[in-house]
């Protein structure tokens, strides 16, 4: 298993892991909006946060990150996102 490098995307080695990670937990259903059966991993994984207004109103806060994988429907564009960190990822790509 190889480590995900922050500079660069992640490698056909980063991507079967994920991709058995996955196989795993069983997250191999097609695509949900229109069942084509080819979902690709996106070339690097994603962050998300939250954003919430600051106390004063005339700004906004971001939350903690949320490190995810991130599927593409090959026919529709789909975007599905799987926690890294419950698939375990995090410690197996070395990402925080
Ligand atoms: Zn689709």
């Amino acid at each position: 298993m190889a480590t995900y490098d922050m500079t660069m995307n992640l490698t056909e080695e980063n991507k079967q892991t994920i991709k058995d990670a996955l196989e795993t937990k069983g997250a191999v259903a097609p695509c949900a909006r229109c069942s084509t059966p080819t979902m690709s991993i996106l070339d690097s994984l994603v962050a998300l946060t939250s954003i919430k207004p600051n106390e004063s109103g005339d700004d906004q806060e971001y939350g903690p990150i949320l490190p995810a994988a991130a599927l593409i429907c090959t026919n529709c564009g789909h975007l599905v996102l799987h926690s890294a960190g419950i698939l375990g990822l995090t410690q197996q790509l070395g990402i925080r």
